[in-house]
């Protein structure tokens, strides 16, 4: 699914010298490289605050508990995601509501959010899912309205550029009260480990933010709130040091990549193309980054198609194959099923492709013909 060896080659020089560096001088924890990495990530994103931690789904929870969200709380987020967003807030104690998706950009449905909201909801979670940020515009207006926070699941988004209606290009992760990421392998920018990150423009919460991943200390063994451990390595922090000034190439590696899939799946019978985004080739409009390139498969045997694939070495995945409101851990007496018609249907028909920055003209023409040779046979 991703070439992470083929892209390594590229940077082998910059990212053997950091790790060297790290090791001949023993900073591992908390070195320069962390901070000049948090630094080079704050101006790249346009946000005043980056909080490096150790993975996506600590930042997650770094981030709703600096919110201040109490038990109780509920917390709405969509049904189509990868299940650390919903058990997060659930670890917290929260009341995770989860609810319907958009069948075309696969994202949170804005009048299943409208519906949800109750006088307990204190917060919207939008994934920006596969790299396609999720509708800000209208996600920030119902928030402003009810006076509630938004926290921005960016960890499959990092680098996309979000258009708003008033014309204000912002990146994804900037938009909301908060957000996080995660720099696993195998995201858009990944280190070579785990890493993760909270971003915001509110100072007096990155304040708290920064005090909750050490310990809840502000002033060194005078612990002021419960906090937790969470850090980023100095490691990890030099290899996302070697590979951000290449994000921007990365990203239009994988939207090209995107483009010649979809030109050749978009006139063929049964099969769906990614939608919902500007078609530039760019990274100058709104942008879909694709984190992964899904199809939707209709009338055809998903699960056959998936087996068939793997038979002539095609590595693919089926993100998400069940809902997170039919996982056990998650399931709840008051979810309707007539609520979920999207979700229970994408889980049958979604499909994602190999996608990576490396990948080359002769692999997607044979990823493209095996797909295409099954689905019309
Ligand atoms: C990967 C991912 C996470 C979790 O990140 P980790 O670094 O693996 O903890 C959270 N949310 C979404 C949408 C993700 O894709």
């Amino acid at each position: 699914m991703v070439d992470l060896k083929g892209q390594y080659q590229h940077i082998k020089e910059r990212v053997d010298g950091s790790i060297m560096n790290v090791i001949e001088t023993t900073a591992f924890v908390n070195g320069s490289e962390v901070h000049e990495f948090q630094k080079e990530l704050e101006e790249y994103l346009g946000v005043k605050h980056v909080i490096p931690c150790a993975n996506g789904t600590d930042a997650l929870q770094i981030a709703m508990m600096g919110l201040g969200l109490k038990p109780g709380d509920e917390v709405i987020t969509a049904d189509f995601t990868f299940a650390a967003t919903v058990e997060v807030i659930a670890l917290l104690q929260l009341t995770p509501v989860l609810v319907d998706v958009d069948p075309i950009t696969f994202n949170i449905d804005i009048e299943a959010i409208k519906k949800a909201i109750t006088p307990k909801t204190k917060a919207i979670v939008p994934v920006h899912l596969f790299g396609l940020a999720a509708n800000m515009d209208e996600i920030m207006v119902l928030a402003k309205e009810h006076n509630l926070y938004v926290i921005e699941d960016n960890a499959q988004g990092i680098g996309a550029n979000y258009l708003s209606k008033d014309g204000s290009k912002r990146k994804t992760g900037t938009i909301g009260h908060v957000a996080s990421t995660s720099f696993f392998p195998s995201k858009n920018l990944g280190c070579y480990g785990d890493g993760g990150a909270i971003f915001t423009n509110d100072d007096a919460l990155a304040h708290t933010i920064r005090g909750i991943v050490n310990h809840g200390m502000y002033v060194r063994y005078h612990h002021d709130v419960v906090g937790v451990n969470s850090r980023l390595d100095s490691i990890q922090a030099a290899v996302l040091r070697a590979k951000l000034p290449h994000l921007d190439n990365y990203n239009k590696a994988r939207i090209e990549a995107a483009n010649k899939y979809s030109e050749v799946f978009k006139n063929i019978e049964n099969i769906i193309v990614p939608g919902g985004f500007d078609t530039e080739n760019n990274l100058s409009e709104r942008t879909h980054v694709f984190h992964q390139y899904t199809l939707k498969i209709k009338s055809v045997d998903r699960d056959a198609l998936v087996n068939h694939l793997s038979e002539k070495g095609i590595p693919c995945g089926v993100y998400y194959p069940i809902p997170l409101h039919l996982q056990k851990a998650y399931k709840d007496e008051r979810y309707k099923e007539e609520d979920f018609a999207v979700t229970n249907q994408l889980v049958k028909e979604v499909i994602s492709l190999p996608m990576h920055t490396e990948l080359d003209d002769e692999q997607i023409k044979y990823i493209t013909e095996t797909v295409i040779n099954f689905v019309t046979k």
